[in-house]
């Protein structure tokens, strides 16, 4: 199966029922072929929207899940994002269609190299990829825009809550690994953060350190 007109309009539709109605969003969705993210024997699937198993026991995210992510992100041409847990790199493809620069950071190096590979064979030049614990943000960068954190955290984690600008919003899902979580949208202002609780999302678990491969 091959990215070809019928299968973007399918994509597209799927996203809409699910509530992806954003222009930009969709418009970024449709330019990157989810196919070229996902190998081996799921590789058939790339373009059903459900999450699907990607090396290093993670998954790629189902695209409507992306989708309304990306959506709830709100991300303007000038943004500096954060994305932690970059996994198949393809929800920073999809960034890098919406924002200025992209930062995406994984534990497992494996999936950095795999990444890095991808998004340079389709010439994605702001995008950058680096191995390291997420948890911890990457200060040296900050502060961010968007912060996107796509594995689940029991709560925000507070170094990235620092990390973000004054007006900044985060989107992290929250609650115990091996249940229902919530999606939750953050937003810094001068004096404070405010929660607001979008939708209930399954992701992998935020993992402390690096991974061994
Ligand atoms: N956004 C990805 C899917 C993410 S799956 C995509 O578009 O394909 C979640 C990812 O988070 C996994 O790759 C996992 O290795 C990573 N992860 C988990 N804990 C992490 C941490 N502390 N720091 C960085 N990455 C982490």
């Amino acid at each position: 199966m091959t990215f070809d007109a019928e299968t973007r309009m399918q994509l597209l539709f799927a996203l809409r029922s699910k509530g992806v109605t954003e222009h930009r969003v969709l418009d970024a969705m449709e330019r990157v072929d989810r196919g070229l993210f996902v190998r081996g024997i799921f590789a058939d699937r790339s373009y059903d929207d459900m999450p699907l198993p990607i090396e290093c026991g993670q998954t790629i995210s189902q695209p409507s899940v992306v989708g309304l992510m990306t959506q709830a992100l709100d991300v303007s041409p000038r943004d500096k994002v954060l994305e932690i847990g970059t996994g198949s790199g393809y929800q920073a493809a999809v960034l890098s269609h919406l924002a200025r620069r992209v930062y995406t950071m994984d534990r497992h190096r494996r999936l950095v190299r795999a990444a890095r590979e991808v998004l340079e064979s389709l010439d994605i030049a702001n995008v950058t990829v680096i191995s390291g614990d997420g948890g911890h943000g990457l200060p040296e960068q900050s502060p961010f825009d968007r912060i996107l954190v796509t594995a689940a955290a029991e709560d925000p984690p507070p170094a990235l809550l620092a990390q973000l600008r004054e007006g900044g919003i985060m989107v992290v899902p929250v609650g115990q690994s091996d249940h229902v979580q919530t999606l939750l949208k953050v937003t810094r202002h001068a004096d404070g953060f405010d929660y607001e609780e979008l939708r209930p999302v399954r992701f992998v678990p935020l993992v402390e350190g690096m991974g061994d491969d």
